[in-house]
C-alpha cells in the first residue's frame, strides 16, 4: 500500500515552522507496519493544494492530509479535496449545531466563519474532534482512501487516534513490532561487516542501520499476519542475533543515552567521577549533568583549556607540558590523575586534543584526542583521531570518553 502524507500550510514552507505532524503520523503508521512512500508540504496559495491532492490520489492508496480545516479564508482543504475528487461539499446542520454548542459551553459568541467547518465532502465519514471545532473526514473513492485531519498537533493526534488508527487497524492484515539497538565504538562499515549476513531475506523483517557521529543505531521492524506476539518474536530473534554479534558495543535500546548509562553504572558501583577537559570544553560534564540524579556520582569537572589552567587547577607540571606538548599521552594522564585527586573522586576522566580546523601537524593531526582514565586500579590512556569538523570532533571525543568509562565500570576490556 502506497501512502502519502500531505502537510498543508504556507507557514510550513517558511524557516520558522517544522512539519511535526508528518513525523507523528509516520511514527504511528510504522506501528502498523506501514511505511510512508511520499511526503508533500504545500502552501495555502491558489490551486496548489488541489493540484497536490490530485497527484497524491493518483500516486497513493492512502492519503493523509493535515491542516487547512480551520475557519479562516486560507483554510481550503475541504474545497480542494472536493474539487480533486470531483465531489460537492454538503452542509451538515448537526455539525453546525455541535460547533455552536461548543462555543456556548465556553461562554463565547460564535462568529459566522466557524460554520465553514460544518461543510464536508459528499460521502465522507465524519471523524469527531474532541479537542477542537473542525472535524476530520474519511473519504473512500475508487479504492483509495483520503483522510482529512485538523492541523493543530493535539487535534491531529486526537482525530488520528480515535478516527483513523482504528479504521486502518481494522483493514491492516499485519501486526507489527519494532526494536532499536544503540551502539558506539564501531564505525558504520566495521559494524556492517560484522552483521552483513544477518540482513533478513524474508519480507516480514526489515533492518535499517543509521549512523551519526559517535553512534550507530539499528532499527528492526517485523510484521506478522497472525499476531502481535509473532511479530514481536520475529523482531526479538533478529535482535538477539545482532546482540550476539555486536556484544559490548551495544549500550542500550530505544531512547538510551550513553551519559545516562554511565551515571547508572557509577551509581550501581557507588563510585564518583571528576572530569578534566581541554578540547571538549566541558561537553562531557554537560552531558553527564543532563542526566537527572547525576549529582550523586558526578563531583565536578575542570575546563582546563590553557596550559596555565592545566598546571594551576590540575597540578600538571609545566615542564611536562613544555616537553611533551599539551596534546600528549603524558599530559592526558596527568590531567586525569589531577582531577581524581583534587576532587577526591574514585575516577578521573580527562581529554586533550586538537579539535581543528587549525593547529594540526603531521604527527599531531586535527582530530587527535588523548583520553585518559584514572581509577582505583591505575591509569590508562587512549589515542584517537576523529574525523569531521570541530563540533563533530568534540562530540565524538566526549562519546568515546564516556564509553571508555562505561567499559571500565562494566568490566569490559
Ligand atoms: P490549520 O488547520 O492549517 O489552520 O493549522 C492550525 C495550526 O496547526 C497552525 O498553528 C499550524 O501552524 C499548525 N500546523 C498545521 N500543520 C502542521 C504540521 N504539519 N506540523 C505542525 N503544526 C502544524
Ligand atoms: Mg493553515
Amino acid at each position: 500500500m502506497n501512502i502519502e502524507i500531505v502537510a498543508v500550510g504556507s507557514e510550513l514552507l517558511s524557516t520558522r515552522f517544522a512539519d511535526t505532524n508528518s513525523l507523528y503520523l509516520t511514527e504511528r503508521l510504522s506501528d502498523l507496519g506501514l511505511s510512508v512512500a511520499r511526503r508533500t508540504i504545500v502552501g495555502d496559495q491558489g490551486p496548489d493544494l488541489e493540484v497536490s491532492l490530485r497527484q497524491a490520489l493518483a500516486f497513493a492508496d492512502l492519503v493523509l492530509v493535515g491542516g487547512g480545516l480551520g475557519p479562516t479564508g486560507d483554510d481550503r482543504t475541504r474545497e480542494s479535496a472536493a474539487a480533486a475528487l470531483g465531489r460537492r461539499l454538503v452542509f451538515r446542520s448537526d455539525l453546525a449545531a455541535g460547533i455552536e454548542a461548543r462555543f456556548q459551553k465556553l461562554g463565547r459568541p460564535m462568529s459566522e466563519p466557524n460554520l465553514r467547518q460544518a461543510w464536508i465532502v459528499e460521502g465522507a465519514e465524519v471523524l469527531p474532534n474532541a479537542n477542537g471545532t473542525a472535524p476530520g473526514q474519511w473519504i473512500e473513492a475508487d479504492g483509495k482512501i483520503l483522510a482529512l485531519l485538523p492541523g493543530p498537533p493535539h487535534e491531529l493526534n486526537g482525530v488520528f487516534e480515535s478516527g483513523v488508527w482504528p479504521r486502518l487497524k481494522a483493514r491492516s492484515f499485519q501486526h507489527a513490532s519494532r526494536l532499536m539497538i544503540r551502539t558506539t565504538g564501531l564505525g558504520e562499515s566495521d559494524l556492517e561487516a560484522r552483521i552483513a549476513d544477518l540482513y533478513p531475506a524474508d519480507e516480514r523483517r526489515r533492518l535499517t542501520v543509521l549512523a551519526s557521529p559517535g553512534r550507530v543505531d539499528l532499527h528492526i521492524t517485523a510484521v506478522s499476519p497472525e499476531s502481535a506476539e509473532q511479530a514481536a518474536a520475529l523482531a526479538e530473534a533478529l535482535a538477539a542475533a545482532l546482540r550476539d554479534r555486536l556484544g559490548t558495543f551495544i549500550y542500550g535500546g530505544e531512547g538510551a543515552d550513553l551519559e545516562a548509562v554511565v551515571v547508572g553504572l557509577l551509581a550501581d558501583a557507588g563510585a564518583t567521577l571528576a572530569t578534566a577537559e581541554s578540547c571538549t570544553g566541558g561537553l562531557v560534564a554537560h552531558r553527564l549533568t543532563n542526566v537527572p540524579g547525576s549529582s550523586r556520582v558526578f563531583l565536578g569537572g575542570f575546563v582546563a583549556y590553557g596550559n596555565a589552567a592545566k598546571a594551576r587547577d590540575l597540578g600538571v607540571e609545566p615542564a611536562l607540558i613544555a616537553a611533551e606538548g599539551a596534546v600528549s599521552p603524558a599530559v592526558a594522564l596527568a590531567m586525569a590523575s589531577g582531577a581524581r585527586s583534587r576532587m577526591e573522586a574514585d575516577w578521573g576522566l580527562a581529554l586533550t586534543g586538537i579539535a581543528g580546523p587549525g593547529g594540526g601537524s603531521p604527527d599531531k593531526p586535527v582530530g587527535l584526542v588523548y583520553i585518559a582514565l584514572a581509577g582505583p586500579d591505575g591509569v590508562a590512556v587512549e589515542r584517537h583521531v576523529f574525523p569531521g569538523r570541530r563540533e563533530a570532533v568534540k562530540f565524538q571525543a566526549s562519546q568515546r570518553a564516556l564509553d571508555r568509562l562505561r567499559r571500565r565500570l562494566a568490566g569490559i576490556a
